[in-house]
């Protein structure tokens, strides 16, 4: 089997610059670079580097990596400096003849997840490593992935993981969400740790089905479980910030730029330039000979990765009437979601023509998928949502009735944000067909679609906002937030979160009327 091996380039340049002098750091990060070249002999090689921050992640939540900068401005590390070390690493390697990825807005984790990706399953056929100190990679180890962290000299497959993590691969992200990453500014919940996270995963298999409804009772009855429950609405959006899109998701991640940048760096024509590498050599004082023999000609042709992510760009996403929406959303392969839903395919809309209120829920559940009804009647959210509805003075026959995502996720767990983005011009088309006079977003997902908003729902759920622009973008209808009925269903604050709605929204509704 071919080897590739995909260098994740901002660890080894902070390694450098804590352990060197600062006009060292070229030569430090070359060193390593050299080391674990020789250690795997590899046939590619790809080194990803961040520029900024990731954007689509810091729309999701303006916290995430904030104390980053500030870590950065206090190390003490001359910063400019830096950057000029880093940008002589990048010419050289790039004399070598080896491929550099930089996407700005875009984390080098989501780009060498791609790459890892298109290697062993796409093209198939390739062992890839990926050499990273950083540990949420982790969640891409699998048969043909593994991770080699070059500072502690140690070497990650799936067993690996799973010691250090308790938990497979899989489920790192769903760990992250639950007790948090300081590295990443990720808060989690306050004191539910490894040790009482990992065996709830471990017996409900997922964050999905741990926060079902049905469990409520169960976690209540520990303090320390018992503190997940209201949170399930912010453990949904760390978890989104922790899960690494697929390549198939990529593309509603990135935006048109972000996409374009890739595929430059994608195509970029490689030119090996000995030459020049003995000229960059003698700048810093030190020649690599293995590099003569040792480093394979990067030939590999990746524009196929930015070519998958772009074919499903082109779907028409203009729809004259809602039976053309639904049968758009039968068709649609847009994000693995739909895998998800067996037979039954994806939970259309329910209501009437004319509705002039609309309810916006996140994914169906269990239920909704197999009675393929969304907020099925008999399922507990179902009968939550009628009891909000008659409180506040609305029938369910009054509305339309939809879910910010149309497909079910396997174990309830929250769907990712590009799952979010990729189902987002079916909500749109549902708006422009049926414009409702007021739009009921309930839960974090169907806020972040409709509002500004994109965390936090228990803060605002009780606001009703005029023409609020939205993930779908603007919306011509007064949006009434709300936490969702399971977080009601789930804990007392919930209850409290959605009956502080049904009143706000009731008066509204009155004055409205008068
Ligand atoms: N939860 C949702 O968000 N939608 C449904 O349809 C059912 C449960």
């Amino acid at each position: 089997m071919a080897r590739v091996l995909l260098i994740d380039g901002n660890p080894l340049l902070w390694r450098a610059a804590h352990s060197s002098p600062i006009e060292q750091v070229s030569k430090k990060i070359l060193e390593y670079f050299f080391e674990v070249t020789s250690r795997f002999a590899p046939d590619d090689i790809v080194v990803c580097w961040d520029r900024g921050k990731s954007r689509w992640r810091c729309e999701v939540y303006t916290e995430y990596k904030a104390q980053r900068l500030q870590q950065k401005r206090e190390s003490g590390i001359d910063l400019e400096a830096l950057q000029e070390q880093l940008l002589f690493t990048q010419s050289y390697i790039s004399a070598l003849g080896v491929r550099q990825i930089t996407v700005p807005g875009v984390e080098a984790d989501d780009v060498l997840a791609w790459l890892a990706e298109y290697y062993s399953t796409i093209i198939s056929g390739w062992n890839v490593v990926v050499a990273t100190g950083d540990r949420d990679l982790w969640q891409l180890v699998g048969p043909d992935v593994k991770v080699y962290d070059h500072q502690k000299g140690l070497f990650v497959d799936q067993a690996a993981a799973e010691e250090h993590f308790g938990v497979g691969p899989e489920l790192i992200p769903d760990l992250k969400a639950l007790s948090g990453d300081s590295s990443d500014n990720l808060p989690g919940v306050r004191g539910v740790g490894p040790k009482t996270a990992v065996p709830l995963l471990e017996k409900y298999g997922g964050l999905g089905n741990l926060l079902d409804p049905e469990n409520a009772k169960a976690l209540k009855a520990k303090k320390t479980t018992a503190r997940i429950l209201p949170e399930g609405d912010f453990i949904a959006e760390m978890y989104r910030l922790v899960k690494i899109p697929s390549l198939h998701e990529g593309i509603h991640a990135l935006d048109d730029k972000e996409r374009k940048r890739l595929r430059a760096e994608v195509e970029a024509p490689l030119v090996r330039d000995d030459l020049r590498v003995q000229i960059l050599s003698q700048r810093i004082g030190k020649s690599f000979p293995a590099s003569e023999g040792l480093l394979p000609r990067c030939s590999t042709d990746l524009t196929g990765m930015v070519d998958y992510m772009e074919a499903y760009d082109a779907q028409n996403r203009f729809w004259g009437s809602l039976r053309e929406v639904d049968r758009a959303i039968g068709d649609c392969n847009l994000c693995p979601l739909r895998s998800c839903c067996e037979e039954y395919g994806p939970t259309y809309s329910a209501g009437r023509l004319g509705a002039e209120i609309m309810i916006v829920g996140r994914n169906p559940g269990r239920q909704e998928l197999e009675n393929r009804e969304p907020f099925y009647p008999e399922a507990p959210a179902g009968k939550r949502l009628d009891e909000f509805l008659s409180r506040v003075g609305v029938s369910r026959e009054e509305c339309w009735i939809t879910n910010t995502c149309k497909c079910y996720s396997t174990n309830n767990r929250p769907p990712t944000y590009p799952e979010l983005v990729a189902c987002l011009p079916y909500l749109r088309a549902e708006l422009d067909l049926v414009q409702p006079k007021l739009v009921i977003a309930f839960g974090n997902e169907a806020m972040s679609a409709l509002t500004s908003y994109r965390s936090r729902v228990t803060k605002h759920s009780g606001e009703i906002l005029e023409n609020p622009v939205g993930l779908v973008g603007p919306v011509d209808a007064q949006v009434a937030i709300s936490v969702h009925p399971s977080a009601a269903l789930r804990s007392t604050q919930g209850q409290r979160d959605m009956e502080y709605a049904e009143t706000m929204l009731k008066t509204f509704l009155e004055e409205a009327n008068k």
